[in-house]
């Protein structure tokens, strides 16, 4: 199973990467990671592409796109995965498509988390992340509380909103998520690939809508 999985900030897409990754044991691809890796360890394409993180901004299709092609032309070439973050613009599908078609891989789908931008901004509000650096625990005050009201459960810290999780900041992220992503979709959609899913239902029935989008043939085996 080869999947993309597009959503905006707050859709949930890293939940649902994670079950995915765990239920159809598939690779798990974000290209923010490896970037965040690369800034980490100070490499020609860290260095690159830290500024660009810093501000909010996308890095240049032609370094992520780089980025992804050595992944794949690498020893350790994901053979089942599920990407997330990548293709973030038309360019990069293009370049994806190239890419897969040189290593004989195909996609199989293009799950698309639909929801409304004025839910993501209101769910966003609810985020909070432990200010201390070193624990940064995620919470979320209806879905995910702390058991003490805005102090983190493992460490103690009080909690605060990450500087993009703000309503100003979200709205910006969203306008820039719209700019790439109808291009991206509109793209897939040719190919018969998009999956669009209700991303406001619980996160169980948002998971189980994707499985049964998906080619029957991958469908995840019950023992
Ligand atoms: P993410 O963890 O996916 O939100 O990515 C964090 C940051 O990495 C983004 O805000 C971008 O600056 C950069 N990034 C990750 N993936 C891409 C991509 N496909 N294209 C351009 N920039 C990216």
């Amino acid at each position: 199973m080869r999947l993309v999985l597009v959503g905006p900030p707050g859709s949930g897409k890293g939940t649902q990467a994670k079950r995915l990754i765990k239920t159809l044991q598939l690779t798990y691809v974000g290209t923010g990671d490896i970037l965040r890796e690369a800034i980490r360890q100070k490499t020609p394409v860290g260095r690159e592409a830290e500024p660009l993180i810093k501000q909010g901004l996308l890095v240049s299709d032609p370094l992520v796109n780089e980025v992804v092609a050595e992944l794949f032309r690498g020893p350790h070439r994901p053979e089942r995965f599920v990407l997330d973050g990548y293709p973030r613009t038309y360019a990069q599908a293009v370049a994806f498509d190239a890419l897969m078609r040189q290593q004989f891989l195909k996609l199989d789908a293009v799950i698309n988390l639909a929801i409304e931008d004025e839910e993501v901004v209101s769910r966003i509000s609810f985020r909070r992340i432990c200010s201390n650096a070193a624990c940064g625990a995620p919470y979320h005050l209806h879905a995910n509380p702390p058991k003490q009201p805005n102090i983190c459960d493992l460490c103690g810290a009080p909690l605060m909103c990450r500087d993009d999780d703000k309503e100003e900041t979200v709205r910006r992220r969203l306008v820039e998520f719209h700019k790439n992503t109808d291009a991206l979709l509109d793209h897939y959609e040719r190919q018969n690939l998009v999956r669009n899913i209700d991303s406001t239902e619980p996160v169980d029935v948002i998971f189980d809508n994707i499985l049964k989008s998906l080619p029957a043939e991958h469908a995840p085996r019950v023992a």
